[in-house]
């Protein structure tokens, strides 16, 4: 009996193989065109988030709370996108390029939504690292797109977020050729622009100064805005937009939460209002209550620990510090005027006070420099005349101080007791001797700026006083409200009356 052996349809195969090749050729071609298909279709996720006006995901400015001035600055475009025949007719320039720039969760998406939400505009939004592609030259055709698409369905703002991926200063190391190209193209679509497309490019960036100058020349992002965290005020109203939609019971109150979230951005605010509305639901409570906001903000500030969330008795601290160097600045006359004080922290400062030079200043007396030194050390002097003992909190004030004191005694000659040589030439030709009583000369300057900055804050404790008051109640004053508190306060500089009148001498006219 002959038993077809089980393996004799293996001398089938070559047949089998040749009918079937044709089809399995084809089914091959299939599944590579599938598989490039695949690889393409990733394209439409890097496609620009696009919100019509009117739509669902449209955001009016009414959301975004907090930022009342970059609001305020904001309103032109608005008026502008809306109607820019009233803009043309009088030959206005409208800002075509917008860069906001601030810590993150501090709303700068939300803005540029709000003012497409507002103006009625097209919002086509793109995240910068988008453009940045394998294949050289692809992200600088997205770009091109991007805006050739916005053009075409205007009006309509362009919102290129996280800037400092293209956009970064160029190092010449660990940049590519492809986010040159895109970085150029960039620049090229920001040039093109005629004044009757009516689109305008915003962009938002964490750090100004890391952002490559050609971004920020006239024409192209000449309009910055800072979008800084909140302040007391702000974070209330950030509070109440993100409880407009839930329950809340009668024991809230937001301004207390307000207080207790000092140095937080609106990001966190809405997490925190997220929380709360969490851990009532949790309960099964109907309403969202005190308690409720208490365990969000408590679980949301320890999930930031690298944010600084001040205690109540540190905030005293860093104001008394912060109104030290205000009045200081102040009692010191025209050297430096107080542009704003603030204790609403950003990045690794608590708080700090701006000064303003009154003029371009390229000259300084040594009284001058010996008064910029007090108002550098008022700080401490503050902490020191209040609490009768100093933090660690101002080692830059004193490196600026030290600095100071540094430069006039080794550089510029201006002590009395040491020549006028300057050292900074003969550095290394310093003998001990020399360097030795530079050194105690440079200490006692500081020294006596400092003690000199003790007895005027004590003398001047009153205006101390008020400063920190309305410091801890509003955590940023602009000029206008110290003026107003300091207005009994009469300066006290030495350098004002040392100024001599200066003598003319008559230069022989050039011929
Ligand atoms: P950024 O772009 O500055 O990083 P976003 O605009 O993306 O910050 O903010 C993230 C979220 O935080 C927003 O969607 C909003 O819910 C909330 N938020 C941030 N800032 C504000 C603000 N000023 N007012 C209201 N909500 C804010
Ligand atoms: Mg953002
Ligand atoms: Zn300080």
């Amino acid at each position: 009996m002959l038993i077809a052996s089980p393996w004799s349809w293996l001398h089938d195969i070559p047949r089998i193989a040749e009918r079937w090749l044709p089809l399995m050729f084809f089914l091959c071609m299939v599944a590579i065109v599938y598989l490039l298909w695949r690889t393409l279709s990733v394209m439409p996720r890097v496609r620009p988030t696009h919100v019509e006006p009117g739509s669902r995901e449209s955001v009016s400015l009414a959301d975004v709370a907090g930022v009342t001035e970059a609001k305020a600055e904001l309103q032109e475009v608005i008026d502008f996108l809306k109607d820019p025949k009233r803009f043309e007719q009088l030959g206005a320039k409208v800002p075509k390029g917008i860069l906001l720039y601030g810590p993150p969760g501090t709303g700068k998406t939300l803005l540029a939504k709000g003012v497409a939400g507002e103006s009625g505009a097209r919002f086509f939004s793109q995240s910068a690292s988008a453009f940045v592609e394998m294949f050289v030259g692809l992200g600088a055709a997205r770009m091109r797109k991007l805006f050739d698409e916005a053009r075409k369905r205007a009006p309509s703002i362009i919102f290129i977020d996280e800037l400092d991926a293209v956009g970064a200063a160029r190092t010449g190391q660990g940049f590519t050729r492809e986010q040159d190209q895109t970085l150029n193209q960039l620049l090229v679509e920001l040039d093109g622009f005629s004044p009757s497309d009516q689109v305008v490019v915003m962009a938002a960036s964490n750090r100004l100064q890391d952002l490559d100058p050609a971004l920020l020349r006239p024409g192209r992002f000449d309009r910055q805005m800072l979008v800084g965290p909140p302040d007391l005020l702000g974070r209330e109203a950030i509070l109440h937009v993100h409880t407009r939609n839930k329950p809340l019971a009668a024991d809230v109150d937001l301004a207390v939460f307000a207080r207790q979230t000092s140095g937080l951005t609106g990001a966190d605010l809405a997490n925190i209002a997220n929380e709360a509305a969490i851990f009532a639901g949790r309960r099964g409570a109907q309403y969202v209550s005190a308690a409720d906001f208490d365990s969000a903000i408590e679980r949301v500030v320890a999930g930031l620990q690298q944010k600084k969330v001040l205690t109540e008795k540190e905030r005293r601290i860093l104001a008394f510090h912060e109104a030290g160097h205000a009045l200081m600045s102040h009692l010191m006359g025209e050297i430096a005027p107080v542009q704003k004080v603030t204790i609403v922290s950003r990045g690794t400062a608590l708080g700090y006070t701006l000064n303003l030079p009154s003029e371009d200043r390229y000259l300084e007396t040594k009284e001058e420099l010996v008064d910029m030194l007090k108002i550098a050390l008022a700080g401490r002097a503050a902490e020191q005349v209040v609490f009768g003992r100093v933090t660690n909190g101002a080692a830059s004030d004193l490196e600026k101080a030290t600095e100071i004191a540094r430069a006039m005694v080794f550089e510029w000659g201006m002590s009395d007791v040491v020549s006028s040589r300057t050292l900074r030439a003969d550095n290394y030709a310093l003998s001990e001797e020399t360097k030795r009583t530079r050194d105690i000369e440079q200490a006692r300057l500081t020294d006596e700026a400092y003690a000199e900055a003790v007895r005027l804050l004590e003398k001047h404790r009153a205006p101390l006083d008020r400063l920190t008051v309305a410091l801890l109640e509003k955590e940023t004053i602009n000029r206008e409200e110290v003026l107003h508190l300091l207005s009994d306060v009469e300066p006290e500089s030495r350098a004002s009356e040392t100024v001599g009148t200066p003598r003319v001498i008559s230069l022989p006219s050039e011929a």
